[in-house]
């Protein structure tokens, strides 16, 4: 019979092995007490025939519990006792080993691309993370939740942040906050007056909020949220213009920049006053749009030494003070930051792509949209959202915070069953499972009926390890999340009802990794094939109809997730193959694909991917993305972008991102995809910048586990397969 080790491998159980262990203890107690041969062959004996019943093999835990009953069924109490402290002192060493594999940065494996391990803060981070895993598997959550986690069956996401109960991600009401100002734990903040002190107070929002949570923030509409403050700084520039070119002080209005006076309100009409007015104000904006990059790629706020996770979303303002705040969004984002100018990783900007308003000539945005495309080539930022995705259809045409956005990873907010409809702001994910599909298949003897018959099973456990979480969370003091709680941060906060009351309107999701894995294992082919796109969909099917029951029937907001696995792809084919060994077309790399993804190595055009990706996005409400790799020849090929994302959007993608090669050479600065050496000055010493999840990261090369970085040498060019390329 087999066992299974700790490390999740498989080994054969001999009745030596048992014998050998009981003996150990035996020789430690006192020799009166001493069992004789005789009697440790009888125990072992005993113990290999409990372990016959067992047709799967067995944990090694399990094992040594029946080792300690039989002991005391043969009344051995001393050896079963050294027998026992045994045990518990090899678990402390063993433990204390990944303990100071941490301290100490030893054995880094990148889990998390934008962590730094070998900093300080990273250091007590990991080893505080370490511990509350453990804590949360041992003594949290359920042995059901448990034994699915162990097994490679459904991952539980941020084990570390489990025990204290905190949630995933949020969309922040900016809104609000920069209108009627907030409170932080030292003082209050004063509304914003000024578009400079408005993003200002933006990078500071995103940083504390960050604080109060475990995943991503995101701005939902950035160019409506600072159109006021472009006004305030307009009224303001412009009494000074009449002060010093015109010498005009006594004027009763004072206050005027509390009047939201549109820009070109006829209220200013000075010509001359208007145009020192305007320079000013986008040499104002332009300033701290600059200084918004800057901090959010700077202000290393979590331990870890981790920057937060920040979105912006943008592009569909058509008044003159919102298009002037994408447009200068836009050109920051091409412009890069620091000496080099290198791409800015934080945030992720994504444009807002809509019908009539940015999408195609003519329409009042079209410029922002080209602007977008040409910082996309150079910088693969902005990502694209869709407006128009028929997953977001009845939103408020009159509310921007009801419009398609999404937080860069991918996590979306759909229609809200707790009654805030399809707003966006002050809703967010609170936290996901994934199912590890191919481990299923293989659990399933590889037969398709009983394959869809275990998922079903572990959608609904998903659903059971959901509601789990949901609950502790829920049970957490708000002032566990003063900042959160005490500015409405998080939307529907009653105070009498505890955080539940808010909680309840974001989402719960259910996740899925190696689609196209699971469909080799089932039917030798994926889903870029006919027959392997009709299994595709009904396995999507599933996952959907499930989450729109649990999500009637349980009044919370459940959807299906095609999870990043950023970490999991790697941690899951580990185990798999530890388990399973390799197989052709499945465990043959160090990394299973992405959720639905199309295999990164198929060849194919852009058109081809988007067309086999977009048969399955619309299953899914709790966020995913599609992305396309492309050549450098990106940069000189604005129309084939815009050729693409349109393409992506009119097949009802609801999130977009094209990949281009970004390497820049941390010696003189040159820019381009560069292989070995820098073209320009020889030098070696190049960060390749690639994309992971939804956001980027620094050199994947250092910064990427060894699952990710397989998977990115793995990634062909879909610009490769199109003739009229270049
Ligand atoms: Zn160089």
């Amino acid at each position: 019979m087999k066992i299974i080790k700790r490390n999740g491998s498989e080994e054969n159980l001999t009745k030596k092995k048992i014998f050998d262990s009981i003996v150990k203890a035996n020789d430690c107690v006192a020799e009166d007490e001493r069992l004789t041969r005789k009697q440790i062959q009888r125990i072992t004996d005993a113990v290999a025939e409990a372990c016959e019943q067992f047709e799967e093999p067995v944990h090694i835990d399990l094992i040594e519990d029946m080792i300690e009953k039989k002991l005391m069924e043969h009344s051995a109490y001393d050896v079963a006792k050294r027998y026992i402290s045994y045990r518990y002192e090899k678990e402390r060493v063993r433990n204390n080993k990944n303990l100071t594999d941490k301290l100490y940065a030893k054995n880094v494996v990148n889990q998390n691309a934008n962590v730094d391990e070998f900093s300080f803060g990273g250091r007590i981070g990991e080893a505080a993370s370490y511990v509350t895993k453990e804590y949360a598997l041992n003594h949290l959550i359920s042995p059901m939740a448990k034994a699915n986690h162990i097994n490679n069956e459904v991952y539980i996401h941020d084990l570390d942040a489990y025990a204290v109960g905190s949630h995933n991600c949020l969309s922040i009401p900016f809104d609000d906050l920069l209108a009627k100002g907030f409170n932080t734990r030292q003082t209050d903040i004063r509304p914003a007056n000024s578009i400079s002190t408005a993003l200002q107070l933006t990078a500071v929002i995103f940083q504390v909020q960050s604080l109060q949570q475990f995943g991503g923030v995101a701005a939902t509409h950035l160019d409506w949220t600072m159109v006021p403050y472009v006004r305030k700084s307009f009224a303001k520039h412009y009494r000074d213009g009449l002060k010093y070119i015109r010498n005009i002080e006594n004027i009763d209005w004072i206050n005027v920049e509390d009047k939201d006076l549109s820009i070109d309100d006829k209220f200013y009409d000075d010509e001359a006053v208007k145009k020192y007015a305007m320079d000013k104000t986008l040499h104002e904006l332009n300033q701290s749009v600059e200084g918004m990059y800057h901090n959010l790629n700077t202000l290393q706020s979590r331990s870890g030494n981790q920057l937060p996770f920040t979105s912006i979303n943008y592009g569909t303002c058509t008044l003159p003070e919102g298009r002037m705040v994408i447009r200068a969004l836009l050109e920051g984002s091409i412009k890069g930051v620091g000496k080099f100018h290198k791409t800015s990783i934080f945030p992720c900007g994504i444009f807002q792509c809509g019908k009539g308003i940015n999408r195609a000539p003519g329409d009042p945005n079209y410029d922002l949209f080209r602007l977008a495309l040409q910082s996309t080539a150079q910088r693969l930022y902005p990502n694209y959202v869709n407006i128009d995705w028929s997953g977001n259809e009845g939103y408020d045409k009159n509310d921007p915070r009801t419009y398609s956005s999404t937080m860069g990873c991918r996590t979306w907010s759909a229609w809200d069953i707790n009654g805030l409809g399809f707003m966006k702001d002050g809703r967010g994910n609170i936290c996901p499972v994934t199912i590890i599909m191919p481990t299923l298949a293989m659990e399933a003897d590889r037969d398709v009926e009983k394959f869809m018959a275990l998922l079903d099973k572990k959608i609904g456990e998903a659903k059971d390890m959901l509601l789990e979480r949901f609950d502790w969370i829920c049970s957490q003091p708000a002032k566990s999340a003063k900042f959160m709680y005490e500015n409405g941060t998080m939307y529907g906060y009653v105070p009498e009802e505890g955080i539940r009351s808010a909680l309840k309107h974001g989402s719960l999701a259910i996740g899925q990794l190696g689609l196209a894995e699971t469909l080799q294992l089932l039917i030798g082919k994926d889903h870029t094939t006919k027959e392997g796109m009709e299994l595709a969909k009904r396995i999507e099917q599933l996952f959907s109809d499930r989450c729109n029951k649990f999500k009637k029937d349980l009044k919370l907001n459940f959807g299906v997730y095609y999870t990043p696995a950023e970490n999991l792809c790697y941690t899951a084919m580990k185990k798999f193959q530890e388990k399973y060994g390799v197989i052709k077309n499945v465990s043959d790399k160090e990394f299973f694909t992405n959720s639905i993804h199309v295999p990164v190595w198929k060849k194919m055009s852009p058109f081809e991917k988007i067309d086999i990706e977009s048969q399955l996005t619309g299953y899914s409400r709790a966020g995913c993305i599609t992305y396309i790799e492309l050549d450098t020849g990106a940069k000189h090929n604005i129309d084939a972008l815009e050729t693409f994302v349109n393409y992506a959007m009119d097949k009802d993608i609801p999130y977009f991102a094209i990949n281009v090669p970004s390497d820049t050479c941390m010696d003189c600065g040159y820019q381009d995809e560069i292989n070995d050496k820098c073209p320009q000055c020889g030098g070696e010493h190049i960060q390749r910048l690639r994309r992971v999840t939804g956001y980027l990261t620094g050199d994947y090369k250092t910064a990427f586990n060894k699952g990710k970085q397989d998977e990115v040498e793995h990634r062909v060019k879909h610009s490769d397969s199109m003739k009229d390329w270049k």
